[in-house]
């Protein structure tokens, strides 16, 4: 299956996404977590998006296509795929349908994590991040056994740069202005809307009840 979870900046989705590769045993690429990982290196294509990440706004889609391509493209990609974060624009959306119709893919189904404005922000501000091993948590809802640290490798836990409330508010607007259109393009496809607003065991739930319905065939109600 190919997955698309979508959803704006807080709204869960590498918080999800670990329970859904690990149901149908296929690699969840974040296109935000690949720009940081270059970013970080060092590499021409992060010399080049470090700025707009910094700012709260979208790297150009020639760039973004052609680093998720180089992924795609990978072995552990072959029988599907989970993208968070991506596609983000219309013209990004494009390039994707046509990458997955001459790959042969399936059509992908998405799964729209939804939910007010004002709980974003809050959730966003708390988040920290393991730097080792990515686990997301949240210092008011989702804090680590022992303050600052990681359970699973005793690393310490950071804030991202760009969770900061000027970027977080540029962030937002970009949602609006770019990615919302990208769901209306999706909508009448395999997609599903589910309210993000709650206890994200109850969100793994109804999201593997759903997929477990779609990878048996069974329709399911949206
Ligand atoms: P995204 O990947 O969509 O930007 P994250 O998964 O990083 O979002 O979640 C943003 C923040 O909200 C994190 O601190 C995470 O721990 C917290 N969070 C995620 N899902 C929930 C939830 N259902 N209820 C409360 N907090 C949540
Ligand atoms: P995220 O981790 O998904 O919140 O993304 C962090 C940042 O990476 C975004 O604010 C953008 O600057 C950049 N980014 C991630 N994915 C994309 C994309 N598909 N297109 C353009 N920019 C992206």
């Amino acid at each position: 299956m190919v997955i698309l979870l979508f959803g704006p900046p807080g709204s869960g989705k590498g918080t999800q996404s670990p329970a859904i590769t690990q149901l149908l045993q296929i690699p969840a690429i974040s296109t935000g977590e690949m720009l940081r990982a270059e970013c970080e290196a060092g590499t021409p294509l992060g010399k080049e998006a470090s700025a707009i990440l910094a700012a709260g706004k979208l790297v150009g889609d020639d760039l973004v296509n052609a680093m998720l391509v180089h992924r795609l493209e990978q072995p552990d990609c072959s029988n599907g795929f989970l993208l968070d974060g991506y596609p983000r624009t219309l013209p990004q959306a494009d390039f994707l349908d046509g990458f997955l119709q001459t790959h042969g893919f399936p059509e992908p189904t998405i799964i729209h994590l939804s939910l007010p404005v004002s709980v974003l922000v809050e959730r966003i501000s708390a988040r920290r991040q393991c730097p080792k091993c990515g686990k997301i948590y949240n210092i008011l809802f989702q804090p680590p056994k022992k303050k600052g640290i990681c359970d699973l490798d005793g690393e310490r836990l950071v804030r991202r740069g760009d969770d900061v409330p000027e970027v977080v508010e540029q962030r937002l607007k970009a949602y609006e202005a770019q990615t919302a259109p990208v769901i209306t393009h999706y909508q009448t496809g395999d997609y599903y809307k589910v309210h993000a607003a709650r206890p994200p065991a109850e969100i793994i739930r109804d999201v593997t009840n759903l997929l477990r319905a779609r990878r048996n065939g069974h329709s399911v109600g949206r």
